[in-house]
C-alpha cells in the first residue's frame, strides 16, 4: 500500500476523492493559482457522467487513480466477481472518458476497504494500491479551519493528504484548500505524486 510521495524529502501529495463534481473546477483553478499537480481518485460513474471535466484534469498535469465504479462500502466485504469489476470497470470509464492513451496508475478502494484479494486484484490490473497518511475527514464537512489544522497538526514530509473533489458540498474543503495551499509553500513543501 502506498503512503507517501514518489520522491520523499520535504514533498506532500494532494489526493482529492469522489470526483469529478461540482467542486472540481474551482479545485482545478486553485491548484493552478500555485502551480500544483495533484492526484485525482475518481468515481467510475462520476468520470462517465462528466468525461470533459477528466480531460480537463489530464490537460493540466494532473494524474489519475480508480476509485471503484460506484463507490460500495464497506468494500473489503465484497464478494471477489464485485470486487473485480468495481476496479476494472471503473478504469475502463476513467479512461475512456479521459481518452486515448489515459494512464490510471493507482487504485484507492473506498473508505480505504482494502484487503488482501483487492490489492491482489489491483496490481493484477497494473496499478498499485494507494492509501494516505494525513485524513482531515473534510467529507464531514467539520469545518475549513477544522480541516486546516488537522492537515497541518498531522503533517510529515513525504505525506499523502486525502481530500475530496466530490461526494457531497465541498466549500469547505475548498476554503481549506485556499488557506493551507499558501502554508504548504511557506513551510518549504513541493508538490509531487503518491509512489508508484
Ligand atoms: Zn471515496
Amino acid at each position: 500500500m502506498i503512503g507517501s510521495t514518489a520522491s520523499g524529502g520535504r514533498t506532500v501529495a494532494l489526493t482529492f476523492d469522489d470526483g469529478p463534481g461540482p467542486a472540481t473546477p474551482q479545485i482545478l483553478d486553485l491548484l493552478a493559482q500555485y502551480n500544483v499537480k495533484a492526484t485525482f481518485c475518481e468515481i467510475g460513474q462520476n468520470a462517465a457522467a462528466n468525461p470533459a471535466m477528466v480531460k480537463r484534469v489530464l490537460a493540466a498535469g494532473h494524474r489519475l487513480c480508480d476509485h471503484s465504479v460506484h463507490h460500495p462500502q464497506p468494500f473489503a466485504k465484497l464478494p471477489h466477481d464485485k470486487a473485480v469489476s468495481e476496479i476494472s470497470n471503473a478504469k475502463d470509464m476513467i479512461v475512456q472518458a479521459g481518452g486515448p492513451g489515459t494512464q490510471i496508475t493507482w487504485f484507492r478502494a473506498p473508505g480505504g476497504g482494502f484487503n488482501a484479494d483487492n490489492e491482489h486484484i489491483t496490481a493484477g490490473l497494473g496499478m498499485k494500491s494507494l492509501g494516505w497518511s494525513v485524513d482531515p475527514r473534510d467529507w464531514s464537512r467539520p469545518g475549513a479551519p477544522a480541516i486546516v489544522s488537522a492537515v497541518q497538526s498531522q503533517l510529515k514530509p513525504g505525506g499523502v493528504i486525502l481530500m475530496h473533489d466530490g461526494g457531497g458540498d465541498r466549500s469547505q474543503t475548498v476554503a481549506a484548500l485556499k488557506q493551507l495551499l499558501p502554508w504548504l509553500v511557506a513551510q518549504g513543501y513541493t508538490f509531487d505524486f503518491p509512489a508508484a
